[in-house]
């Protein structure tokens, strides 16, 4: 038997998300996003699940290109755009939609041939994040050069919010204004909206809104579950007890020692570590569920391994069925008790760790054994 570790991924529940959030946008086109290995469920998973969404989004053109080999034919959009001149070369031969975010790529357009092939295109504006895009008074230049390079098929306009996830719609509401104002000239789709702003902010759905993090199951909000919002968890990691020891009052557990029993109590080892992407720094009450229920880490996380309470559940002995998230045990909870964000957890799973693709009625259908080094990803 192989190290019990592995992250099982539900294909239903992905797909159930999916809707939910066309639910949300019904009158809108909808991008899957699977950036990150799509946020660490493995894209092989995202194809399975998502193939009725309308449009792929990610950031690397080799992983672009496998979907455009393996047969999949819709828009394939480069969130990123691309990074060389080739790279425009690639999108002429594979039909990807590369956004432009900076005059640096525009000065890539010179030199294409148009006989090697059209491509769209969208152009990212800055609205206020100051991280990718043109600024208002540039989005001329942009259009004007896009428009003019026979090899563009089509443009298309985006942004991005900084704080779609605020309770307060002061930000969104002034991004919106600003894009509204670049784009009034331009007869052009429009996209504006990732998870947060889908769930919250009807009036930026426009023509495409950018699902990301609700598909895989996180809510994006601090203040509202998952479970509230409709939405069923994408991963489940899980593992098992592989030993048990017995404390007394004042034995210590793990590097550093900086759990000690106070009063005797029975704890089990994990199989799952640092290394296997869960969270180093998440601390002694670190939501886990173990055998039935949720009990708590204790101690520090390891390499490999790490420690729960398993005072209150005597049942719980060597082999035992362990989620550190999922189901049971919602990865946005082990996620604001380790002080960080479910994304984070996700594409942080390490690729030693078996993705183990589940549809409904059959378990195990499909395995799928991320490897880095391995090109062919399908
Ligand atoms: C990652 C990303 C998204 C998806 O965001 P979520 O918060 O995960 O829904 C949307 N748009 C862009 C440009 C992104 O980079």
């Amino acid at each position: 038997m192989t190290r019990p570790i592995k992250a099982l991924i539900h294909l239903q529940h992905l797909r159930h998300n999916l809707l939910q959030m066309r639910h949300c946008a019904p009158n809108s086109q909808i991008m899957a996003v699977i950036k990150a290995d799509a946020y660490g469920h493995g894209l092989h998973a995202a194809l399975r699940s998502f193939d009725s969404a309308d449009a792929l989004a990610l950031l690397n053109i080799e992983d672009a290109i496998s979907l455009r080999q393996i047969g999949y034919v819709k828009p394939i959009i480069l969130l990123e755009g691309v990074f060389d001149a080739e790279e425009l070369r690639l999108c002429q031969a594979h039909q990807l939609t590369p956004v432009f975010h900076h005059a640096s790529q525009l000065a890539w357009l010179n030199g294409l041939s148009v006989r090697q092939g059209h491509f769209p295109a969208l152009i990212k504006i800055n609205t206020g994040m100051n991280r990718l895009g043109f600024n208002p008074a540039a989005l001329a230049h942009a259009w004007a050069t896009l428009s003019a390079q026979p090899c563009v098929s089509d443009i298309a306009l985006m942004s991005h919010f900084a704080c779609a996830d605020a309770e307060d719609a002061q930000t969104v509401t002034a991004q919106m204004r600003v894009f509204d104002a670049a784009c009034a000239p331009y007869p052009a789709a429009q996209s504006l909206a990732n998870s947060a702003a889908i769930i919250q902010h009807p009036s930026s759905h426009r023509d495409w809104v950018r699902a990301g993090i609700a598909l895989y199951g996180s809510s994006p909000f601090a203040h509202q579950t998952a479970d509230s919002l409709g939405l069923l968890a994408g991963m489940s990691l899980q593992s098992q007890i592989i030993a048990t020891q017995n404390l007394q009052a004042g034995d210590c557990v793990g590097y550093g020692a900086s759990f000690c029993a106070d009063h005797p109590m029975r704890i089990g080892i994990v199989a799952c570590g640092y290394a296997d992407g869960y969270p180093r720094h998440a601390p002694t009450g670190t939501p886990v569920w173990v055998q039935g229920q949720i009990s708590c880490l204790i101690g520090r996380v390891s390499m490999d391994m790490l420690c729960v309470d398993l005072s209150d559940i005597p049942q719980a002995d060597v082999g035992s069925p362990v989620e550190l998230w999922g189901q049971q045990n919602p990865i946005d909870r082990v996620a604001q008790a380790a002080g960080t964000i479910a994304y984070e957890l996700m594409c942080a799973v390490a690729p030693r760790v078996q993705r183990v693709l589940c549809d409904s009625t059959i378990q195990e259908l499909a395995t799928h054994r991320s490897n880095p080094k391995q090109n062919k990803i399908f």
